[in-house]
């Protein structure tokens, strides 16, 4: 059960409340986040909500089955906006692709990706500074340094970026420079950033994990609106399976029942998704077909020479016809 608070509740009558709750052998949680206060109040009872919403200080309450609560579609009216500013919007009616490389490499590769994204009327900029190798031995990002280069020169051209924090510790020194935070596969669990996530007023991408169930992943996007940021995007991003003719199975089926179950904006990651470059275009229309907000995708000037995941990386002729094609099929299901 969700108890929508009003926004003045004084201390005493959030006192009650909360015995009340107790009272009726429920475990109440209150969450104060950038857009509201909640009490989410977990049992198994049935009782009579109308025992509850005519108490001082309740301005709403949701009955919600689902095991995750306030990222769950039961209780919200409407879906999940999120706005970056300069009216750049994810969610409900807005629609948005985010290109850019695996790992931002240097400034020419910065300034040749945003002349290209400026060229087709992309806004949202990805690449990695911090990245999760598989091997110690990899390439594993440039780090901040760059991404303070990286922001000045996005900022310049009104272009948004999202990459990957991997721990607690770079959250604050990152907080200036990014407009989103990429959770990537391998962090899908790591509750302890997920917390911390939850406690700032920036939006987080949060990928579904490697063999991570649709409904881990929603109980990790939990964690960061239980913690009070109400700014979250999911992002399915294939998962592991037996089949080994390309690199991950990108669950198109997930997006379609994220888009239902939760009130949240979905975006598909078909780069990562196949793994495969000669198809990330199909599984990317897929994935808008099946309903999916935005799509994140990689792409490289000359992806043969990218310093990681070049074999999924689409050049800048096929970025473009893929965008103009994504377009045409939002129209078509929105
Ligand atoms: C990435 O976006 O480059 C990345 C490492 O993604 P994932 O966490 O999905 O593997
Ligand atoms: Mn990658």
């Amino acid at each position: 059960m969700i108890i929508k608070l009003k926004q003045d509740i004084n201390a005493s009558q959030h006192q009650s409340l909360a015995s009340l709750i107790n009272n009726l052998g429920y475990k109440p949680t209150y969450v104060n986040t950038q857009f509201g206060k909640y009490l989410v109040s977990i049992g198994k009872k049935e009782i009579d909500l109308r025992k509850i919403g005519f108490e001082a200080g309740v301005e709403d309450i949701f009955r919600v089955d689902d095991a995750y609560k306030l990222v769950s579609s039961q209780w919200k009216i409407g879906k999940t906006v999120i706005d970056l500013g300069d009216d750049v919007k994810l969610g409900g009616n807005d629609f948005q692709i985010m290109v850019g490389p695996c790992s931002i490499e240097g400034e020419e590769q910065i300034a040749s990706t945003i002349a290209h994204m400026k060229l087709n009327g992309v806004k949202i900029m990805r690449g990695g500074v911090f990245k999760p190798r598989s091997s110690p031995y990899s390439f594993r990002g440039h780090g901040i340094d760059t991404l303070k280069i990286w922001s000045e020169m996005a900022k310049k051209e009104g272009i948004k970026i999202i990459t990957e924090v991997m721990q607690v510790s770079q959250i604050e020194e990152m907080m200036p420079y990014v407009d989103i935070f990429q959770v990537g596969a391998r962090n899908s669990q790591n509750f302890n950033l997920l917390d911390e996530l939850g406690k700032v007023d920036k939006p987080v991408m949060l990928k579904r994990g490697i063999s991570g169930t649709i409904e881990e992943l929603l109980q990790s996007a939990e964690y960061i609106f239980s913690n009070g940021n109400e700014k979250i995007l999911l992002c399915e991003r294939g998962i592991r399976s037996y089949e080994t003719a390309y690199r991950n199975t990108m669950d198109i089926n997930a997006i379609a029942i994220l888009k239902d179950k939760s009130h949240l904006p979905v975006i598909a990651d078909p780069s990562h998704g196949i793994g495969v470059r000669r198809y990330v275009d199909k599984i990317a229309l897929a994935s808008v077909a099946a309903g999916a907000d935005g799509v994140i995708m990689e792409v490289h000037e000359c992806p043969e020479k990218a310093v990681s995941d070049g074999q999924q990386t689409l050049d800048y002729g096929e970025s473009a016809k893929l965008i103009a094609q994504l377009s045409e099929i939002r129209k078509i299901v929105s």
